[in-house]
Protein backbone atom coordinates (compact mmCIF):
# COMPACT_ATOMS: atom_id res chain seq x y z
CA UNK A 1 0.00 0.00 0.00
CA UNK A 2 1.36 3.38 -0.63
CA UNK A 3 2.18 5.53 2.01
CA UNK A 4 2.32 9.07 1.74
CA UNK A 5 4.36 10.79 4.32
CA UNK A 6 4.96 8.98 7.39
CA UNK A 7 1.50 8.38 8.18
CA UNK A 8 -1.63 7.81 5.91
CA UNK A 9 -2.07 6.26 2.48
CA UNK A 10 -4.66 7.41 -0.24
CA UNK A 11 -7.67 6.12 1.19
CA UNK A 12 -7.22 7.39 4.76
CA UNK A 13 -6.51 11.17 3.24
CA UNK A 14 -10.07 10.16 1.36
CA UNK A 15 -11.49 9.30 4.79
CA UNK A 16 -9.62 12.27 6.59
CA UNK A 17 -10.85 14.76 3.36
CA UNK A 18 -14.19 13.61 3.62
CA UNK A 19 -14.58 13.95 7.78
CA UNK A 20 -12.96 16.99 8.34
CA UNK A 21 -14.33 19.15 5.19
CA UNK A 22 -17.11 17.75 3.74
CA UNK A 23 -19.24 16.68 7.27
CA UNK A 24 -18.62 19.53 9.30
CA UNK A 25 -19.28 22.15 5.95
CA UNK A 26 -22.79 20.21 5.91
CA UNK A 27 -22.65 17.41 2.96
CA UNK A 28 -25.22 14.58 4.37
CA UNK A 29 -26.32 12.73 1.17
CA UNK A 30 -24.89 9.05 2.36
CA UNK A 31 -24.30 8.59 -1.58
CA UNK A 32 -22.14 11.51 -1.95
CA UNK A 33 -19.98 11.19 0.98
CA UNK A 34 -19.26 7.61 -0.27
CA UNK A 35 -18.55 8.43 -3.82
CA UNK A 36 -15.94 11.01 -2.51
CA UNK A 37 -14.28 8.26 -0.27
CA UNK A 38 -13.86 6.01 -3.00
CA UNK A 39 -12.89 8.13 -5.90
CA UNK A 40 -8.92 7.91 -6.33
CA UNK A 41 -8.85 11.39 -6.75
CA UNK A 42 -5.10 11.82 -6.99
CA UNK A 43 -5.35 9.84 -10.04
CA UNK A 44 -6.74 12.66 -11.41
CA UNK A 45 -3.87 15.01 -11.46
CA UNK A 46 -0.30 15.22 -12.00
CA UNK A 47 2.28 13.12 -10.38
CA UNK A 48 4.15 15.35 -8.85
CA UNK A 49 1.35 16.77 -7.16
CA UNK A 50 -0.80 14.14 -6.16
CA UNK A 51 0.00 14.21 -2.28
CA UNK A 52 -2.02 18.05 -2.39
CA UNK A 53 -4.54 15.96 -4.10
CA UNK A 54 -6.59 15.69 -0.48
CA UNK A 55 -5.83 19.38 0.53
CA UNK A 56 -9.21 21.36 1.19
CA UNK A 57 -8.26 23.31 -2.05
CA UNK A 58 -8.40 23.59 -6.14
CA UNK A 59 -5.34 22.41 -8.14
CA UNK A 60 -3.97 23.32 -11.60
CA UNK A 61 -4.27 20.87 -14.04
CA UNK A 62 -2.54 22.30 -16.69
CA UNK A 63 -3.74 24.63 -19.74
CA UNK A 64 -4.85 26.82 -17.23
CA UNK A 65 -7.62 24.86 -16.10
CA UNK A 66 -8.45 23.58 -12.14
CA UNK A 67 -9.94 20.65 -10.99
CA UNK A 68 -11.98 21.78 -8.36
CA UNK A 69 -11.80 21.69 -4.24
CA UNK A 70 -13.23 18.74 -2.63
CA UNK A 71 -16.17 20.29 -0.83
CA UNK A 72 -17.47 22.29 -4.26
CA UNK A 73 -17.26 18.71 -5.96
CA UNK A 74 -19.36 17.81 -3.57
CA UNK A 75 -22.21 20.72 -2.88
CA UNK A 76 -22.58 20.41 -6.55
CA UNK A 77 -23.18 16.71 -6.45
CA UNK A 78 -25.60 16.82 -3.52
CA UNK A 79 -27.33 19.91 -5.62
CA UNK A 80 -27.81 17.30 -8.07
CA UNK A 81 -30.42 15.16 -5.94
CA UNK A 82 -28.84 11.78 -7.81
CA UNK A 83 -30.42 8.47 -7.01
CA UNK A 84 -29.03 6.35 -9.49
CA UNK A 85 -30.66 5.93 -12.96
CA UNK A 86 -30.23 9.31 -14.30
CA UNK A 87 -28.38 10.39 -17.87
CA UNK A 88 -26.47 13.34 -16.73
CA UNK A 89 -24.19 15.41 -18.83
CA UNK A 90 -21.30 17.77 -17.37
CA UNK A 91 -19.66 20.37 -19.38
CA UNK A 92 -16.41 21.41 -18.34
CA UNK A 93 -14.47 17.66 -17.90
CA UNK A 94 -11.00 19.30 -17.17
CA UNK A 95 -9.33 16.75 -14.70
CA UNK A 96 -12.63 14.12 -15.41
CA UNK A 97 -12.48 13.68 -11.40
CA UNK A 98 -16.26 15.01 -11.15
CA UNK A 99 -17.54 12.87 -13.78
CA UNK A 100 -16.09 10.15 -11.94
CA UNK A 101 -18.08 11.31 -9.03
CA UNK A 102 -21.13 11.47 -11.31
CA UNK A 103 -20.89 8.25 -12.85
CA UNK A 104 -20.65 6.30 -9.42
CA UNK A 105 -24.09 7.89 -8.28
CA UNK A 106 -25.92 7.69 -11.91
CA UNK A 107 -26.43 5.53 -14.74
CA UNK A 108 -24.31 7.59 -17.58
CA UNK A 109 -22.47 10.21 -17.97
CA UNK A 110 -21.94 12.60 -20.79
CA UNK A 111 -19.17 15.19 -20.46
CA UNK A 112 -17.49 17.62 -23.07
CA UNK A 113 -14.10 19.54 -22.58
CA UNK A 114 -13.41 22.47 -25.49
CA UNK A 115 -9.81 21.56 -24.62
CA UNK A 116 -8.44 18.40 -26.74
CA UNK A 117 -5.37 17.92 -24.10
CA UNK A 118 -7.28 17.64 -21.20
CA UNK A 119 -10.73 15.50 -22.60
CA UNK A 120 -7.73 12.67 -23.85
CA UNK A 121 -6.38 12.89 -20.76
CA UNK A 122 -9.64 12.43 -18.79
CA UNK A 123 -10.41 9.38 -21.06
CA UNK A 124 -7.37 7.51 -20.57
CA UNK A 125 -8.50 8.10 -16.61
CA UNK A 126 -11.62 6.29 -17.34
CA UNK A 127 -10.57 3.74 -19.42
CA UNK A 128 -7.32 2.90 -16.64
CA UNK A 129 -10.20 2.99 -13.60
CA UNK A 130 -12.70 1.11 -15.38
CA UNK A 131 -15.43 3.61 -15.67
CA UNK A 132 -17.55 2.41 -18.77
CA UNK A 133 -20.51 4.66 -18.26
CA UNK A 134 -18.90 8.19 -18.92
CA UNK A 135 -18.67 9.31 -22.20
CA UNK A 136 -16.60 12.24 -23.72
CA UNK A 137 -17.10 14.93 -26.28
CA UNK A 138 -14.37 17.53 -27.43
CA UNK A 139 -16.05 20.85 -28.42
CA UNK A 140 -18.32 23.40 -27.22
CA UNK A 141 -20.43 22.44 -24.28
CA UNK A 142 -22.79 25.60 -24.35
CA UNK A 143 -24.14 24.07 -27.29
CA UNK A 144 -25.03 20.88 -25.47
CA UNK A 145 -24.93 17.60 -26.64
CA UNK A 146 -28.64 17.79 -28.76
CA UNK A 147 -27.88 14.04 -30.71
CA UNK A 148 -27.85 12.49 -26.67
CA UNK A 149 -30.77 14.60 -25.10
CA UNK A 150 -32.73 15.05 -22.85
CA UNK A 151 -30.59 14.94 -19.74
CA UNK A 152 -32.10 14.04 -16.25
CA UNK A 153 -29.09 16.11 -14.80
CA UNK A 154 -27.17 18.96 -16.02
CA UNK A 155 -23.63 20.39 -14.31
CA UNK A 156 -21.52 23.17 -15.56
CA UNK A 157 -17.85 23.32 -14.06
CA UNK A 158 -17.35 26.74 -15.32
CA UNK A 159 -18.60 29.90 -14.80
CA UNK A 160 -20.79 31.63 -17.12
CA UNK A 161 -22.82 34.75 -17.52
CA UNK A 162 -25.94 32.45 -18.08
CA UNK A 163 -27.31 29.87 -17.98
CA UNK A 164 -26.70 28.75 -21.73
CA UNK A 165 -30.06 28.50 -23.57
CA UNK A 166 -29.28 25.19 -25.54
CA UNK A 167 -28.87 23.77 -22.14
CA UNK A 168 -32.27 24.64 -20.87
CA UNK A 169 -33.59 23.15 -23.73
CA UNK A 170 -32.34 19.86 -23.15
CA UNK A 171 -33.25 19.12 -19.86
CA UNK A 172 -35.81 16.91 -19.35
CA UNK A 173 -38.84 17.17 -17.55
CA UNK A 174 -38.71 17.31 -13.43
CA UNK A 175 -34.95 17.88 -14.30
CA UNK A 176 -32.07 20.40 -12.87
CA UNK A 177 -29.22 22.15 -13.93
CA UNK A 178 -26.67 22.99 -11.21
CA UNK A 179 -23.99 25.64 -12.81
CA UNK A 180 -22.13 28.71 -11.59
CA UNK A 181 -23.41 31.68 -12.90
CA UNK A 182 -21.97 35.29 -12.49
CA UNK A 183 -19.21 37.68 -13.35
CA UNK A 184 -15.53 36.62 -15.02
CA UNK A 185 -14.16 36.54 -11.20
CA UNK A 186 -17.23 35.53 -9.29
CA UNK A 187 -20.05 33.61 -9.12
CA UNK A 188 -23.11 31.92 -7.49
CA UNK A 189 -24.48 28.46 -7.39
CA UNK A 190 -27.48 28.09 -9.08
CA UNK A 191 -30.18 25.33 -9.32
CA UNK A 192 -32.82 25.33 -12.26
CA UNK A 193 -35.18 22.98 -12.11
CA UNK A 194 -37.53 22.22 -15.00
CA UNK A 195 -41.39 21.68 -14.71
CA UNK A 196 -43.88 22.06 -17.44
CA UNK A 197 -42.75 25.31 -19.17
CA UNK A 198 -41.30 26.93 -15.96
CA UNK A 199 -38.29 27.11 -14.35
CA UNK A 200 -37.59 27.53 -11.06
CA UNK A 201 -34.67 28.85 -9.74
CA UNK A 202 -32.12 28.58 -6.47
CA UNK A 203 -29.68 30.29 -4.95
CA UNK A 204 -26.80 28.79 -3.18
CA UNK A 205 -23.11 29.42 -1.91
CA UNK A 206 -20.82 32.20 -4.04
CA UNK A 207 -17.88 30.35 -5.71
CA UNK A 208 -14.89 31.17 -8.03
CA UNK A 209 -14.76 28.66 -11.09
CA UNK A 210 -12.28 28.94 -14.47
CA UNK A 211 -14.23 30.74 -16.84
CA UNK A 212 -16.89 29.29 -19.66
CA UNK A 213 -16.23 29.80 -22.75
CA UNK A 214 -18.26 29.43 -25.79
CA UNK A 215 -21.06 30.77 -27.80
CA UNK A 216 -23.49 30.80 -25.17
CA UNK A 217 -21.03 31.99 -22.61
CA UNK A 218 -18.01 34.28 -22.59
CA UNK A 219 -16.09 35.01 -25.48
CA UNK A 220 -12.43 34.36 -26.22
CA UNK A 221 -9.88 36.64 -25.28
N1 LIG B 1 -15.05 19.25 -13.65
C1 LIG B 1 -13.63 19.50 -13.70
C2 LIG B 1 -13.28 20.95 -13.40
C3 LIG B 1 -13.03 21.59 -14.67
S1 LIG B 1 -12.49 23.24 -14.74
C4 LIG B 1 -12.85 18.56 -12.82
O1 LIG B 1 -13.45 17.78 -12.07
O2 LIG B 1 -11.63 18.56 -12.92
C5 LIG B 1 -13.51 23.77 -16.06
C6 LIG B 1 -13.25 23.14 -17.40
O3 LIG B 1 -14.22 23.68 -18.29
C7 LIG B 1 -11.89 23.48 -18.02
O4 LIG B 1 -11.22 22.30 -18.31
C8 LIG B 1 -12.26 24.26 -19.29
O5 LIG B 1 -11.39 24.00 -20.37
C9 LIG B 1 -13.66 23.75 -19.57
N2 LIG B 1 -14.52 24.62 -20.39
C10 LIG B 1 -14.64 25.96 -20.37
N3 LIG B 1 -15.57 26.35 -21.26
C11 LIG B 1 -16.05 25.22 -21.86
C12 LIG B 1 -17.05 24.96 -22.85
N4 LIG B 1 -17.74 25.93 -23.46
N5 LIG B 1 -17.28 23.67 -23.20
C13 LIG B 1 -16.60 22.66 -22.62
N6 LIG B 1 -15.64 22.85 -21.68
C14 LIG B 1 -15.40 24.11 -21.29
Amino acid sequence: MTKIGVFLDYKELRELMVKTQLIPRGIKDARVLNAMKKVPRHIFVDERIQQKAYDDTALSIGEGQTISQPYMVAVMTELLELKGDEKVLEIGTGSGYQAAILAELAREVFTIERVALLANKAREKFLALGYNNIHVRVGDGTLGWPEEAPFNRITITAGGPKIPEPLLEQISEGGLVVAPVGDKFTQQLLKIRKSGKTFSKEKFTPCVFVPLIGEHGWKEE
